[in-house]
């Protein structure tokens, strides 16, 4: 197929949107400039909103202490979050939190570094950011958390009050939930994906099982009135309520029961790979072209086969 802008393009947005850079191939002096990306901040309320522009949703709270983020995306629309939010909060950015350590939601950490005076992950976020920027060879231009917690971490903050709380294995070992309180907006980063298949990262230690014991737990810590911001969503449906959590924890028990049937009729999981639907979630979308109903399926089954 010959690349035109157009093509070109969408693959460059739908490879940034997933963590995978940028686009390779390309003969340099044919290659066109891409445009700026779209990015949006939207406010939810009591100062706490949500930005996108390219990979995790980051979030933010805007007081009159200053301001906060969840995530940091790429460098590129790092910047430009940096920025909106110093124009919104006169007295600057007073910390970034992380809510794993995929590069999607890290990548713009070292954007941050600058204008926050701390960067806060779960303990388990900031080993495997370490070693995968060791095994990418990229830790020099790589800024880690440098405040982490185990079971939950606090802080207040202007007249709102953040709690961080870790459920256990999921999406990775090591994601974090953060909790505006008084706003009662939660940041669910990738553990919760809105109508699109999730990545699921067991190579770092993700639990599908454990995932939906730990959606349940959300789902039980929260009120009817919680709004959830979801790390990556369908057309960037990225606002959520109590029932899309409990939406994706049927999606993902669905996954799981399909695996369970083709391992007892001792299918293989080639069989599984294919799987494009699942039925019942027949609207959740791929966001790219290796996250799909079988990706999904597979890692089910090879986490009940490791089980055996
Ligand atoms: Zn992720």
């Amino acid at each position: 197929m010959p690349v035109t802008r157009r093509t070109f393009l969408s693959t460059t947005a739908s490879t940034l949107a997933l963590g995978l850079g940028p686009a390779r191939g390309f003969a340099q002096p044919a290659a066109p400039v891409a445009p700026p990306p779209v990015t949006n901040f939207t406010e939810i309320r009591r100062g706490v909103g949500f930005f996108t522009g390219s990979g995790g949703t980051i979030g933010y709270l805007v007081n009159g202490a200053g301001a906060v983020a969840i995530d940091s995306q790429f460098a590129n629309t790092a910047a430009i979050a940096v920025a909106g939010l110093k124009q919104r909060a006169p007295q600057g950015i007073e910390m970034l939190l992380n809510t794993h350590h995929h590069g999607d939601h890290t990548g713009g950490n070292q954007v941050f570094r600058g204008a926050v005076k701390r960067i806060v992950g779960h303990v388990n976020c900031l080993e495997w950011h370490r070693r995968t920027a060791a095994a990418a060879k990229s830790e020099s231009q790589t800024s880690f958390a440098d405040t982490t917690f185990t079971d939950q971490w606090k802080t207040s903050f202007g007249d709102e009050t953040i709690q961080a709380r870790y459920y256990g294995a999921g999406h990775t070992s090591g994601d974090a939930v953060y909790h505006f309180e008084k706003a009662d907006v939660v940041h669910m980063g990738d553990l919760l994906f809105n109508r699109a298949h999730p990545n699921i990262d067991r190579p770092a230690g993700a639990s599908v099982a454990n995932w939906i014991t730990v959606l349940e737990k959300v789902a039980r810590a929260h009120g009817n009135d919680t709004i959830f911001i979801a790390g990556h969503g369908k057309d960037n449906a990225v606002r959520c309520g109590k029932a899309e959590v409990t939406h994706f924890r049927g999606y993902l028990s669905a996954c799981m029961d399909t695996a369970k049937k083709a391992v007892a009729a001792g299918q293989t999981k080639d069989s599984l790979l294919a799987t494009t639907t699942l039925p019942g979630f027949d609207d959740t979308i791929a966001l790219n072209a290796r996250l799909t109903a079988g990706f999904v399926l597979g890692v089910c089954f090879d986490e009940l086969r490791e089980k055996k």
